[in-house]
């Protein structure tokens, strides 16, 4: 058993960690506070590859795996949720897709453009009436001629609405099978006629990323941007849901250790009562539980992404990793804020961005009680 990082992941992690620190951090709370898309971060991002990670040169991938994927998303997360989500969101909702299910012809159309970073993908599941229920989704869509039809309506969608999102992937329903939704997942190029991207939404937290509502009012679009095989829209997603869950536990496990970075600086600097406050064992303590917690969910999403890439089931670990790596962001996130006093507070300190970002990855991407449910059923129960 080994846990070291292999030359070429060990070069990626570094090479990833002076970005964030260099390019990323020093724009990324001006971005938040203006609500703003990181449009030059992601060109830069693009041109080191990042898009590309895990999928084949042929398609202008990388050629590396899904762990380099979540070793970036680790070290972006330590400065900032917002382009670390947006990078999650276009690879593994994006254009993983895309390259799992497409035809050859969808694949070379979409992934060259999807894998250099030059347009992103989005996958929308979720509806105004549910997410957790996704199997209850309403938004159909119909063969008619050469042409599906779609209706309906999709919420929360990552990467929908920026200035180079390229296509959307939605699931609708397209037929009903031994009495239930017969569910497909369609591509729907961004700008066709019917299709209506929401304003941003107003968020807590990962504001400069870009999160909206669409509508679907008879979008018509060829036959043959069904994605895979009709009817297997549902396990498709379960698929690519199960994958991103170990992405998003190494986002939040970046969000984790980002809060220690932080309260390790500012309890050497910060003093009271004449002392350092890093002296004090009150928050000694505080930051060494918060060391622990980072580094249970980093071990939590490297056994996820470990049994992934050996090809083995690795639903129930990546269930555990994100609650875990969730879990920690959240617990770290109000810890930091406490360490850093009224500074935590104030919108200038990267800490208060960890605060608000934080809840949402109980959230996004399955919430923390469906991914108990999946724990609780890969038990046997
Ligand atoms: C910023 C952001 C970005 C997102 N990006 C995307 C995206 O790109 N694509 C996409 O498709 N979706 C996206 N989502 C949607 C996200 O996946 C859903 O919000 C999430 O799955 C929960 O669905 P819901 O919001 O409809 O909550 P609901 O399903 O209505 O759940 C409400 C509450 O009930 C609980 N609950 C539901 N069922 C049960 C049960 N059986 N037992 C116990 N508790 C239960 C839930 O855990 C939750 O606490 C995004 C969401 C956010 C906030």
């Amino acid at each position: 058993m080994d846990l070291t990082l292999s030359e070429e992941h060990a070069e990626l992690r570094a090479t990833v960690e002076q970005f964030a620190r260099t390019v990323v951090a020093p724009v990324a709370g001006e971005l938040y506070e203006r609500g703003e898309f990181p449009y030059d971060v992601v060109r830069r991002m693009g041109a080191m590859g990042l898009f590309g990670l895990p999928f084949a040169e042929e398609h202008g991938g990388m050629g590396g795996d899904y762990f380099a994927l979540c070793l970036a998303l680790e070290e972006l997360g330590r400065v900032d949720s917002s382009v670390a989500i947006t990078l999650e969101a276009a690879v593994s909702l994006g254009a993983m897709p895309i390259a799992r299910f497409g035809s050859p012809t969808q694949q070379a159309r979409w992934l060259p453009r999807l894998t250099s970073g030059e347009a992103l993908g989005a996958f929308g599941l979720t509806e105004p009436g549910g997410g957790s229920d996704a199997a209850a989704t309403r938004t159909t869509a119909r063969l008619d001629g050469d042409e599906w039809v779609l209706n309906g309506a999709k919420s929360f969608i990552t990467n929908s609405g920026t200035a180079i999102t390229a296509l959307i992937t939605v699931t609708a329903v397209t037929g009903e099978r031994d009495g239930r939704k017969e569910i497909s997942s369609i591509v729907v190029p961004a700008g066709t006629p019917g299709l209506t991207v929401s304003e941003k939404y107003s968020k807590v937290g990962w504001a400069s990323s870009d999160t909206r509502g669409l509508f679907l009012d008879d979008v018509r679009v060829p036959a043959e941007n069904l994605l895979g095989e009709r009817g297997r829209g549902y396990a498709q997603f379960l698929s690519i849901l199960d994958e991103g869950r170990v992405a998003i536990a190494a986002l939040g496990t970046g969000l984790a250790q980002g809060c220690v970075d932080e309260s390790v600086r500012y309890a050497r600097e910060r003093s009271a009562f004449g002392a350092p406050i890093g002296s004090y064992q009150a928050i000694q303590f505080k930051i060494a539980d918060m060391e622990v917690r980072a580094h249970t969910a980093r071990l939590a999403y490297y056994a996820a992404a470990a049994k992934m890439l050996r090809g083995e089931p690795f639903k129930k670990e990546a269930a555990v990793a994100k609650l875990v790596s969730s879990d920690a962001a959240m617990a770290n996130a109000r810890d930091a804020t406490q360490v850093f006093g009224g500074y935590g507070f104030m919108n200038e300190y990267a800490v208060g961005r960890f605060y608000r970002d934080a809840k949402v990855l109980e959230i996004g991407e399955g919430t923390s009680e469906i991914q108990r449910m999946l724990i609780a059923r890969e038990l046997g129960l």
